[in-house]
């Protein structure tokens, strides 16, 4: 932030009183601008032992699979966020959704936050963010044409404990980079 959003002013580099980190102050009218981490919110969602994903239609990681899931808007809870992802790229209405994965990403500031819904068939309505999508088991994932590293997780954890133990059970995780 080069410019304060508040003044339009040069801002300056400083470590702000009862701080202990660089932040871009304004030497005008002293607003400090936080840059804290993103969340990322999200829908694993599974019919009959299959899980739904869904193939990019953006940059980045443009036609490489993932499941639904997006940058959480200010105003809403996670849930609220991921079951809105879920309804924006695939038009599914996931619930009930019990947290199943939190995953921090440290070296570009992200937190992901996946929910896990037992979805009651597979239909299905694409959104524009999204060119296609699948009922994946476990040989069927392509494991190779993943949008992300916190997907291939996150399918190895789904997969691991499985479709009815799934609604029960929780994993915090962080990326080693
Ligand atoms: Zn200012």
């Amino acid at each position: 932030m080069h410019y304060c959003i508040n003044c339009g002013a040069k801002t300056e580099s400083i470590v702000p009183p009862m701080d202990n980190r660089l932040r871009d102050v304004c030497p005008e009218c002293s607003y400090v601008h936080y840059v804290n981490p993103n969340n990322i919110v999200g829908v694993i969602g599974s019919f009959e032992g299959k899980v739904l994903l869904c193939k990019r239609n953006t940059e980045p990681r443009k036609n490489y699979w993932t499941v639904p899931a997006g940058f959480m808007e200010n105003g809403e809870s996670l849930l609220e966020g991921a079951q809105r992802e879920a309804s924006e790229e695939v038009g599914i209405k996931p619930m009930p959704s019990n947290l199943f994965m939190v995953y921090s990403v440290p070296h570009i500031s992200q937190v992901h936050f996946y929910f896990y819904s037992r979805l009651e068939d597979m239909s299905t309505n694409i959104g524009e963010e999204i060119n296609d999508i699948m009922f994946a088991d476990y040989k069927d994932i392509p494991w190779d044409d993943l949008a992300f590293n916190s997907i291939r997780v996150l399918l190895k954890h789904f997969f691991e404990v499985g479709e009815e133990k799934a609604a029960n059970s929780f994993f915090n995780l962080t990326s080693n980079g």
